[in-house]
């Protein structure tokens, strides 16, 4: 059978590279051959991701210069995928003529059927229904070759309607994989040689919602803890709302689980949480802050702000601000607010001028700037376990690791470390990691 090959552009967050990931699997099983270059291939995917306006203008100014490919070779089959396609629909194709393929989040199960039918009648084809059963989450993606960590989906969708968030809409009501898959999948991980999962959900606090026999995320974590092989467990993303105080004990209580947490509490004005349908208050989120650090006194916390919400004056914007010099976050992913077309934010007054939210968002960088490398600096002279994924970006002699709270340490050693918990001093904290001396084994 001749070779066929598949290129795939994905954008937006690690649940959209998950998605890539099991696309090239099931298309695997039909012959196609995964290439980095997009002119060799028979079979292009643009797996897109609706959350911001950019991501939406890039993966269209990128599906214009793929088409061109399609000029010359009429064979090449297109698709759109993704949150964007769940959103737009056969309205992909009348922007974008030749697309042969739209399909949405729910139906990534179905693709070597819909490839299928397209070679046999060359005729376009949109999928964007959901579905009442995940299918697409139970796709099992081998780990690359050496790879240590691993991304696991352990539920789809989301029930909070954040009121900036397109993501309910695109993604469905959230559903959750049950424990016996999630288990299977992570003692296959491990027989593959992963050490470390990182467990991908909206909101997995919530895990567990609309599955009998009482399952959660903490008894799902603890599980997840007696798996041999597996040393370290992590978890993204945690709504404020739902972080229990059992949780937070897990931290201290579950020596696999890594010491950090990334908590999205996006603005420190109450007034803000309160329009953006948060369902906390500013004064809720400290206390889980402050529980979570007499829990654990080690554990490092990032954030998610968003600025220039509409109706955020300078005043909400400030104490913002006064919040972030409370909590002090290791980091914090900001952002100005993009409007997303059918979100309850869309429909509010009071927006933030362009300027005025370019002010807000460079101010509040420079001050997280500060707080993280204060954070690393506190880290110097401190040992740290890592675990080691391969060489440094900046030196051929150094190893790069992560350690347990999600930091990079650059050190001296060779690639027999790679894979192995080892334990480093830190002798110098930057801002965007820290360098190490390695101590033992
Ligand atoms: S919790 Fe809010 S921000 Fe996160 S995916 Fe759900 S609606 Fe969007």
């Amino acid at each position: 059978m001749k070779n066929k090959y598949l290129y795939i552009e994905t954008f937006g967050c690690q649940m959209n590279v998950h998605d890539s990931e099991q696309m090239a699997v099931l298309l695997a099983d039909i012959g196609y051959k995964l290439v980095e270059n997009s002119q060799k291939a028979d079979l292009i995917l643009i797996n897109t991701c609706s959350i911001r306006e950019k991501a939406e203008q890039k993966a269209f100014s990128e599906l214009g210069r793929l088409m061109k490919l399609k000029e010359k070779n009429p064979n090449l089959i297109i698709g759109f995928a993704g949150c964007l396609a769940q959103h737009l629909g056969v309205k992909v194709h009348s922007r974008v003529k030749n697309v042969d393929l739209v399909f949405g989040t729910h139906n990534i199960h179905r693709l070597p059927e819909m490839i299928t039918d397209i070679q046999k009648e060359r005729k376009k084809i949109t999928r964007i229904d959901f579905s009442s059963k995940i299918y697409s989450l139970n796709i099992f993606v081998p780990p690359s070759e050496g790879s240590l960590c691993a991304f696991v989906s352990i539920m789809q969708g989301c029930d909070n309607y954040c009121a900036y968030c397109v993501v309910p809409y695109l993604r469905g009501p959230e559903m959750s994989r049950t424990p016996g898959d999630i288990l299977d999948e992570i003692q296959k991980l491990s027989r593959c040689g992963v050490k470390e999962v990182t467990l991908l959900g909206q909101n997995v606090n919530s895990y567990g919602k609309n599955l009998k026999h009482g399952s959660n995320f903490v008894s799902l974590i603890k599980k997840i803890s007696d798996i041999d092989g597996i040393d370290r467990i992590r978890f993204t993303t945690s709504h404020p709302k739902d972080l229990s105080d059992e949780l937070i004990d897990c931290f201290s209580r579950v020596p696999k689980l890594c010491e950090h947490i990334h908590l999205p509490v996006q603005s420190g004005s109450n007034s803000i949480l309160k329009l953006m349908n948060r369902g906390y208050s500013t004064e809720e989120y400290l206390r889980k802050i402050d529980r979570l650090r007499s829990s654990c006194p080690k554990i490092s916390i990032t954030s998610d702000i968003i600025v220039g919400f509409p109706g955020e004056t300078q005043k909400d914007y400030q104490e913002t601000i006064d919040m972030m010099e409370k909590i002090r976050f290791d980091s914090v992913f900001s952002f100005k607010y993009s409007e997303r077309k059918g979100t309850a934010a869309q429909k509010l007054q009071g927006k933030v001028t362009e300027t005025e939210k370019r002010q807000r968002l460079k101010e509040l960088q420079a001050l997280q700037d500060r707080h993280t490398q204060e954070k690393n600096t506190e880290l110097e002279e401190s040992v740290q376990e890592l675990l080691v994924e391969g060489r440094s970006k900046n030196s051929e002699q150094d190893m790069m690791g992560r350690t347990r709270s999600w930091k990079i340490v650059n050190f001296k050693g060779g690639p027999e470390l790679i894979g192995k918990l080892v334990n480093v001093e830190i002798t110098r904290g930057y801002l965007h990691s820290l360098r190490g001396k390695m101590i033992d084994r």
